[in-house]
């Protein structure tokens, strides 16, 4: 069972009558809502004709049958935002589901600002579009179904009201294959026991409808059976973990959960999601882009989206010129970026240069060069043979002059995550740390690779984390939140002094690299996207974040299971005290009591962290605050 939201093609397509008819069939298990009323009350109506049927109170009630903002301001008031309505939906009752009725069609207007489409975004339920068979029938509801696709709303069934016709019937099901179609006929008479036995008769179409519906939530034991036999998951061993949660949807900073919980994201979907769940300006940059161009190669092609992203991320940087060399994760943007420096010196006649610097704790990524400079015992221990020389050191700038002072001249690049060494523990270094460190890479004539895929987005409050420091990278690797998390995308952003080694015609001087979804133009468009929100102004919610950690936590310095509390921008990172001999389990028994709280996060082993996304509302940070806190109560 489900809650769902019923609209209307029109105003007086049938909406209350479907609502009457699905009331005195299924009133033990659904109950009603109609948010915003004007004119004569649907709420009343449905207290009079089906008075089993459970009713809750209208948010905004007014007069006039005209549109709400209209008759809002006859009554000089304002009707509210689409966020502040959906957040005063009724709390199920007695195991009810909520019949959720709009009035008038979805883009008609809210209030002064907003279409209904932004309420029915806000409450995130698949909908009901009620059409009239009346002559225009199959046109109109053709044209609200494709307009609601486009928009993102997911529509379950479409309920044709009136005479019944076969043909309309016919056309809409052609043409919404994915759609549950019934024909309903009205009452013939509007009392109760009319409406009852209207319900009665039509209860094949009605209940065809709610198995539709049943089926969005219903899906876990099946889904869950055939992953156990069939999938593999990442950093998942194939016995003895805990069953995976069903995801079959998400909204802002919300997880839809087959068993219809709704949980919060808060590390961001492995730190990909950037402003939100399917955050309708992207969502709808992509079916724009996906009216366009699905995918081409990219060698000897070019698309816009692609070099109107390149030139977005190039003016991010403290470079004149300089070039984006696209791939798809934040792993091959390393292996770029590690291959790059390397061929660089080559072609600058110094192939000797086959050494690299990496630092404790560090990780950049899964592919062999990735690994070869992460070196996590733990999680490459057993590809150790197999790894390219790479001198692991402490993060520390002493360390990092004594070494090269000897080895200089034959290492290519240093490589760091600028500011916060995430999977290797959230564990966080200064401006002051990481200018010194590029300062000593720099002196020693070695090229800095600043792998800014977990950092960049604005994470750490600006857009990359290096521009803290102030310092120049001679290659950037970007990824996860460059699409705003929407699609796979990475980009290693080269500085003019190396692409320069790289300008001839000399094929020998080629860098002959590449993936088969290089820049995808789908991606790139919700790439392009994605930073232009940021650069106008976005990464004050990262402050916001940050300002709201600063204020949850303090009081958690000093306790004696927390050997430290770290934070910077939407990070926020515990490091639980590992001397009681109970950490194997630590980190899930804090996962777990999060989980019940609400909170989806996977603390790295030791250390429980989150980074929401960016639209995380006031409420659901101090949410996450308090579970974080009990987790750490739990396993002192
Ligand atoms: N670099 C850093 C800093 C990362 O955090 C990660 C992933 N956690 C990677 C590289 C690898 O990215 P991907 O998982 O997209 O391959």
């Amino acid at each position: 069972m489900t809650d769902f939201i019923i609209l209307g093609t029109d105003t007086d397509a049938g909406k209350t009558t479907f609502a009457l008819l699905w009331l005195h069939r299924f009133a033990e298990s659904y109950s009603y809502w109609k948010p915003v009323e004007t004119g004569d009350s649907d709420a009343e109506r449905i207290t009079r004709l089906c008075p089993a049927a459970v009713v809750h109170a209208p948010l905004v009630r007014l007069k006039a049958p005209v549109a709400p903002p209209l008759a809002a301001r006859l009554e000089g008031q304002r009707v509210p935002q689409a966020k502040v309505i959906a957040g005063a939906m009724p709390q199920a009752l007695n195991d009810k589901n909520i019949v959720v009725e709009t009035f008038g069609g979805p883009f008609s207007p809210l209030n002064e600002e907003e279409l209904q489409l932004a309420l029915i975004h806000e409450l995130a339920l698949p909908c009901v579009l009620v059409s009239s068979t009346n002559l225009g029938g199959i046109g109109r509801t053709l044209q609200c179904l494709t307009a609601l696709g486009a928009e993102g709303v997911d529509i379950v069934g479409v309920v044709l009201f009136g005479k019944y016709d076969e043909f309309t019937a016919e056309k809409v099901k052609q043409h919404a294959p994915t759609v549950t179609v019934v024909s309903l006929t009205p009452p013939e008479d509007w009392t109760s026991p009319a409406l009852a036995a209207c319900a009665e008769r039509q209860r094949e179409p009605l209940q065809c409808l709610k198995n539709a519906l049943d089926r969005k939530r219903n899906v876990d034991p099946y889904v869950l059976a055939e992953d156990r036999r069939c999938v593999w998951h990442p950093y998942t061993p194939l016995v003895g973990a805990d069953e995976p949660l069903v995801c079959v949807g998400a909204r802002d900073e919300f997880l839809e959960l087959a068993d219809g919980r709704r949980v919060i994201d808060a590390i961001s979907s492995w730190w990909t999601i950037l402003h939100g769940h399917r955050h309708p300006p992207l969502m709808k940059t992509l079916a724009e882009a996906s009216r366009r161009l699905d995918h081409v190669l990219f060698a000897g092609v070019t698309h816009p989206d692609a070099v109107e992203l390149a030139d977005l991320l190039l003016g991010t940087m403290p470079w004149v010129g300089g070039r984006v060399f696209y791939s798809d994760n934040g792993s091959t943007a390393v292996e770029v970026a590690l291959k790059m420096a390397y061929q660089f010196w080559r072609h600058h006649g110094e192939p000797q240069r086959t050494r690299f610097v990496g630092f404790e704790h560090g990780y950049h990524g899964d592919t062999f060069g990735a690994m070869a400079v992460s070196r996590d015992p733990v999680f490459f221990g057993h590809f150790e043979p197999l790894l390219f020389r790479a001198d692991i050191l402490p993060l520390d700038a002493n360390r990092l002059d004594e070494h090269l002072a000897q080895h200089a001249s034959e290492t290519a690049a240093v490589i760091l995550e600028p500011l916060v060494q995430g999977a290797g523990g959230m564990r966080m270094h200064s401006a002051e740390v990481l200018k010194e460190i590029v300062e000593i890479t720099h002196r020693h004539g070695v090229l800095f690779i600043a792998d800014e895929v977990m950092t960049g987005g604005g994470r750490t409050g600006t857009q990359w984390a290096h521009q803290r420091a102030g310092i120049v990278p001679d290659l950037l690797c970007a990824a996860k939140t460059l699409t705003g998390g929407v699609m796979p995308l990475a980009a290693t952003l080269v500085s003019p002094r190396i692409v320069e080694a790289f300008a001839s015609a000399d094929r020998t001087r080629t860098f002959f690299h590449g993936h088969s979804f290089t820049a995808n133009p789908l991606a790139c468009a919700v790439a392009a996207a994605n930073l232009r929100l940021l650069l106008a102004g976005s990464l004050q919610d990262a402050k916001r974040i940050e300002h709201s950690w600063r204020n949850a936590f303090t009081d958690l310095h000093g306790r004696a299971n927390v050997k430290d509390v770290r934070i910077c921008g939407t990070i926020a990172a515990f490091e639980i005290d590992s001397t009681g001999g109970y950490l194997a389990d630590a980190g899930q028994t804090m996962k777990r009591r999060c989980l019940e709280m609400g909170v989806f996060l996977r603390p790295l082993g030791n250390v429980i962290y989150v980074m929401p996304p960016f639209c995380t509302s006031r409420e659901s940070l101090q949410r996450i605050a308090d579970a974080m806190t009990a987790a750490v109560n739990g396993v002192a």
